[in-house]
């Protein structure tokens, strides 16, 4: 069976945060593998050298994509796909197998790292970014992003969906990915398989709250490690052991002892407690 453990919000969002060291840097050359990454695409090699010579100016997020602004009109994007690791190092030290994309910034590289190559790693025109079919699908960033019950309320009117499917649609919220949706649907007492459309006012405000705060709770662990995942000082998460439910079936809930329980939602591992979340 094939894992999907995928980054999500907090996974990206701390390696933006530990990519601080790149502010100001001027990228001095670019290489990449000419190897395909999603879909197959190699690298954007053309769009890539326009980089050379501009500065790292600001360092920004939007659901599961990084975005690296530069001071001129190009912006870097990068997403880590299942197995990707955005890393800022010293130039000296040896590049890692599966190495696709490098940033030379003088002493250090930024180094995009990728075994399985479900990655992107893309140059968009910042004014037109919204554009790029990654980001034009995309809900409000479960952070950055006014984001409440009310808004997730009205969302879901007429939703046959299940909750799970709903809070993983990236265009109603972005940022929350497989773990984290088992993770905020626990916290708010919601069985996975209940329907959007099922979900009162009051369910949706718990829910918003529920989702920033496993996030919160997430990024003050440096996010979930549990295959790939570094941050981009190449430190590893410590979340997977503050994980309520995800992974953890047989175990008793934190919160009544029942035995959490795992099933299968279009084809992706869900975790719930058969007594507390209320079907
Ligand atoms: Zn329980």
């Amino acid at each position: 069976m094939l894992i999907t453990v995928m980054p999500e919000l907090p996974e990206v969002e701390t390696v933006r945060r530990t990519l601080a060291p790149a502010l100001g840097a001027r990228i001095i050359g670019v290489w990449d593998s000419g190897k395909g990454l999603h879909m197959g695409r190699k690298p954007p090699r053309g769009k890539l050298a326009r980089l050379v010579g501009a500065t790292i100016t600001k360092l920004r997020r939007h659901g599961k994509y990084l975005l690296i602004d530069t001071d001129t009109p190009s912006t870097l994007l990068v997403h880590l796909g299942m197995t990707g690791r955005f890393l800022i190092t010293a130039k000296s030290s040896p590049r890692a197998k599966h190495t696709h994309v490098v940033l030379d910034l003088g002493e250090r590289e930024l180094r995009f790292v990728d075994a399985r190559r479900f990655g992107q790693v893309d140059v968009v025109d910042r004014a037109r970014e919204r554009e790029h079919e990654g980001l034009a699908v995309l809900g409000p960033d479960a952070l950055v992003d006014g984001f409440d019950g009310a808004y997730l309320f009205a969302r879901s009117r007429g939703k046959q969906a299940t909750l799970k499917a709903f809070v993983l649609d990236q265009g109603v919220v972005a940022g929350v990915g497989n773990i984290y949706a088992s993770e905020a649907l626990w916290r708010a007492k919601l069985r996975p398989t209940r329907r959007a459309s099922r979900l009162t006012a009051a369910g949706a405000d718990t829910l918003a709250a529920a989702i920033h705060e496993v996030f919160d709770r997430a990024l003050t662990k440096g996010g979930t490690s549990l295959r790939d995942f570094v941050a981009a000082n190449g430190v590893e998460g410590l979340n997977a052991e503050y994980l309520w439910v995800y992974d953890r079936s047989g175990e008793p809930c934190p919160r009544c002892k029942t035995k959490i329980r795992r099933t299968v939602l279009q084809g992706r591992a869900t975790y719930y407690c058969p007594t507390c979340q209320t079907p």
